[in-house]
């Protein structure tokens, strides 16, 4: 750790709990009488109620449990969860997201953790919902395939994220780069992710209340930069923070929206991509 990076105004260990993960491993459970154990089991459990039927997958269950003792219904929900929350990657897959790395990231992260109870019958549908303040969580699809463009199956070191929302695509980073910052430029949404995250102990992430469009000259460069709201260009600031060879992936345009990749090839030069069509909230300046 770096001084500067000690200088964060959300330390790690106020995300995590301050346990320490390699990418991609769950966070282990130093017995099952500890808080965080104790945490984590409460979000399983409340997560059933929480991902009630119109579940997408025929095979899933139902979620609710009324003959089973409790320890059991929870491990039949969580069973539940997981079985819809793979059927939702299975259908990411066949929309041509390949980088396996990415599929397993989405087949971890429990979407539905990010997602408000009233909704969360919904959380495995692939689609944005709404998450409050005009905003929304992105579409798993859409996720997945930006986190695929961004990697195009190299190692990610340290990457950034615009627009951190409820947090779920900061959480799927996890588990695909090595470091993940992500800044929010409304503050009960920061609060909110930051609340969102918590149980899940992820301990390579680290969130940021500011202007996500000045990024975070203090860290760059960045392995990878996503942009999860849509401006009529990329702000110069965050194509300097790209290190060389580096790509950002940034949803560009007005009512009319298209992805872009942005390679930068050179100190001073970078290559566009134009990909899909896309449709985001926009990015606006300053904070809330
Ligand atoms: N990454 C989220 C998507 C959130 S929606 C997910 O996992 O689903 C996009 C978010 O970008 C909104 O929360 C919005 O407030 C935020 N945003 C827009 N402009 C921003 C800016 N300049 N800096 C930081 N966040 C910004």
């Amino acid at each position: 750790m770096t001084e500067q990076r000690k200088t964060f105004p959300l330390p790690l260990s106020s995300v995590t709990g301050g346990a320490t993960r390699k990418p991609g491993t769950p966070a282990p459970v130093a017995t099952p009488q500890t808080a965080t154990q104790n945490a984590r089991t409460a979000a399983q459990v409340s997560a059933a109620p929480r991902a009630p039927s119109p579940a997408p997958s025929p095979r899933a269950p139902s979620y609710v449990q009324t003959t089973q003792s409790a320890p059991a219904a929870a491990r039949s929900d969580l069973a539940a969860t997981e079985a819809v929350r793979r059927a939702m990657v299975g259908r990411v897959a066949r929309q041509g997201v390949q980088d396996p790395k990415v599929l397993a990231a989405m087949e971890t992260v429990p979407r539905h953790l990010f997602i408000e109870p009233a909704m969360s019958g919904q959380a495995y549908v692939d689609a944005s919902l709404p998450i409050g303040h005009n905003q929304t969580i992105s579409q798993p699809y859409i996720v997945a395939r930006m986190i695929e463009a961004m990697r195009a199956g190299g190692t990610l070191g340290r990457v950034l994220e615009i627009g951190t929302g409820c947090g779920y695509q900061a959480a799927v980073l996890s588990f695909v780069a090595k470091e993940v910052y992500s800044i929010e430029r409304i503050k009960p949404l920061h609060e909110l992710a930051k609340t969102n995250l918590r149980p899940l102990r992820i301990s390579n992430l680290r969130l940021q209340y500011g202007d996500g469009m000045l990024g975070m000259p203090q860290v760059a460069p960045f392995d990878g930069i996503i942009l999860a709201a849509a401006g009529l260009e990329v702000p110069q600031a965050l194509l300097e923070q790209l290190a060389i060879g580096a790509r950002l992936v940034a949803p560009v345009g007005g009512q009319v929206q298209h992805l872009h990749r942005i390679t930068r090839i050179g100190k001073t030069e970078w290559a566009s991509e134009t990909l899909e069509a896309c449709h985001f909230v926009p990015l606006r300046p300053g904070t809330v």
